[in-house]
């Protein structure tokens, strides 16, 4: 997979993408991603990338001109990325949209600042606005980062094996089961006995039990997405109080 992504401030993204599972999987090449500044695109002999919004006495945004040369010059030459405009306006990111984009050849991620972008840049390159919840950051880049550490994991080779995403939370509409590591005993608290069993079935048995409870108390909602069974039904009902 091949990412772009358009930012006024590059430096803050390459050293994230450098680290721990993202940087590793970059350094095998199971993707590349490359930042550019936008900057770099402008005509403006300071550099100006930036004016106020017409009607508006406050803030600036971001003119169409330097983002559209960018997206020309990087992406001159081949076929048309997926242009996703990281955005508070946009769909809220799901795993499930992860693994979908995961698919994609190519994506291109264009982050905005101060107000946001001119309307028609939007409207001109942009196929989809991803948001990282409801509330307002100063810029896109960590929302960009937040996608692409997500699609990245999800691409063969970046985990050893797809059992590492395929249990985590929200990969089959559930939260995760609780996890424990050494020491056994700690400040009186012991490991579950079944993970010490060995007994492969009873644990996997175990796991779901407890990603349904660990649902159904955290996060009652996401149960409503699913096709539970009578016996998940049952699980539930007998340790949390609620009408599903
Ligand atoms: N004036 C815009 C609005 O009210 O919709 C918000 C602009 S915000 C200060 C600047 C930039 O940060 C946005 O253009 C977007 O790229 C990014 N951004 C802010 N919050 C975001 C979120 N929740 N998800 C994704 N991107 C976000």
């Amino acid at each position: 997979m091949n990412i772009d992504i358009a930012t006024l401030f590059p430096e803050m993204l390459e050293n994230y993408l450098t680290q721990s599972v993202v940087g590793r999987a970059r350094a095998k090449d199971i993707f590349t991603v490359k930042c550019h500044n936008i900057r770099d695109y402008t005509k403006d002999k300071h550099r100006r990338v930036d004016d106020t919004p017409y009607s508006e006495q406050k803030g600036m945004l971001m003119q169409c001109d330097p983002i559209y040369n960018c997206f020309e010059a990087v992406t001159a030459g081949r076929e048309k990325p997926h242009v996703i405009y990281m955005s508070p306006q946009g769909k809220t990111l799901t795993q499930q949209r992860c693994r979908e984009l995961s698919q994609l050849d190519s994506i291109f991620i264009l982050c905005g600042h101060y107000e946001g972008v001119d309307e028609r840049i939007i409207e001109t390159l942009v196929d989809e606005e991803i948001s990282i919840g409801d509330y307002v950051l100063t810029g896109g880049e960590l929302p960009a980062l937040v996608l692409v550490d997500a699609v990245v994991r999800m691409l063969e080779g970046t985990l050893s094996q797809p059992d590492c995403y395929e249990d985590e939370s929200h990969y089959r509409g559930l939260l995760e089961y609780p996890q424990y590591t050494r020491p056994e005993i700690w400040h009186d608290m012991r490991v579950p006995e079944i993970l010490l069993s060995g007994h492969h079935e009873n644990i996997r048995k175990w796991r779901h039990e407890q990603a349904l409870i660990n649902t159904a108390k955290k996060r009652p909602d996401l149960l409503d997405e699913l096709d539970l069974t009578p016996d998940d039904l049952d699980i539930i009902h007998k340790v949390v109080d609620f009408d599903k």
